[in-house]
């Protein structure tokens, strides 16, 4: 073997190193400690209802963390095993659209190797998540917003955190984003006691900033054990928040909201947060777009006249 590969092949290695790093992959500087928030491409969407501009806007900041996430003491039965942050998996089904840009990366995503915790329930996550004061939030809230809805449900919806009707009321989804998502629920036919909503962070981050690293890091364990317990067919992620917190990837939302996605053997779709629909009314008939073809998977009927409208007037 030569010492030196010749320069047309260095040339398409750096080629191909700098395409993945601008994906995000970090595959070659894992030991890098970036310092970047975990969604560093959103702006918090519960503040998009009073702030100008939008989730989509934001251009992408920087590299994603590559570091691993502590997980909380229930969650270690085994050592997790070396993780990579990868770009989404796209479904190969015949209903999901290749992201043309997203190359396949054949190693274990942050959550992926994260043990499934034997004979788990709500009610022991809820035990153990306690009156928690793993991070800074709790100095803050009042009350810890766990989940709202059917824990046997077939659908579940994940916010980015609880905002000031949430954190008053001890419920998600409440405000005025939380009535254009209870529209979208029933414009999909479904009413909000069939679904399951929760948020990434279940403490509101003051002045309903972005959740923090850390504060991702202390409580997405918690969400993964929910998710696990319901084992829902579909998982909406509402907003980039969720979408990349449950990813694992720093691209834009706006990069692969409406496609099929995979997330825990699941099927993952993430669609623009409903406080930037408040914001940005026209999202509205993309996220209706994205909400048919789950209802599609689910096998509700997708009636004419019934759309995403709903809440127009809102
Ligand atoms: N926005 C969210 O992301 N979650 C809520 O619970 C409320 C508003």
């Amino acid at each position: 073997m030569p010492e030196r590969l010749p320069a047309a092949t260095q040339e398409k290695l750096k080629q191909r190193l700098t395409y993945y790093e601008d994906l995000g992959i970090q595959l070659f500087y894992r030991t890098r400690d970036t310092g970047i928030p975990a969604c560093p491409e959103a702006r918090s969407a519960r503040a998009d209802v009073s702030k100008p501009g939008s989730l989509h806007e934001t251009p992408i900041s920087n590299a994603f963390v590559t570091t691993a996430i502590p997980i909380e003491e229930p969650l270690q039965k085994t050592p997790a095993k070396p993780v990579i942050a990868t770009a989404p998996r796209v479904l190969s089904s015949p209903t999901a659209q290749r992201i043309a840009v997203l190359p396949k990366v054949p190693e274990v995503s942050l959550f992926d190797a994260v043990n499934r915790i034997p004979n788990d329930t709500l009610l022991k996550v809820r035990e153990d998540l306690g009156d928690c004061k793993r991070c800074k939030l709790h100095r803050t809230r009042k009350t810890i917003v766990f989940a709202d809805g059917n824990p046997k449900a077939e659908l579940v919806f994940v916010g980015e955190g609880p905002g000031a009707d949430e954190d008053a009321q001890g419920l998600p989804f409440v405000g005025r984003a939380g009535k254009l998502l209870n529209q979208m629920i029933e414009a999909m036919g479904l009413q909000r006691k069939d679904v399951y909503i929760c948020n990434v962070v279940k403490c509101r981050p003051p002045e309903n900033r972005l959740p923090e690293r850390d504060e991702i890091e202390q409580c997405s364990p918690f969400l993964l054990r929910q998710l696990d317990v319901i084992a829902p067919k579909v998982i909406v992620c509402l907003g980039a928040c969720s979408a990349q917190t449950l990813l694992q990837t720093n691209r834009g939302i706006s990069h692969f909201r409406g496609q099929w996605l995979e997330f825990r053997g699941h099927k993952l779709m993430a669609t623009y947060h409903p406080a930037y629909l408040l914001r940005n009314p026209a999202a509205k008939s993309e996220v209706w777009k994205d909400l048919q073809k789950v209802m599609s998977v689910l096998g509700l009927e997708v009636k004419r006249g019934r759309s995403a409208d709903a809440g127009k007037s809102s």
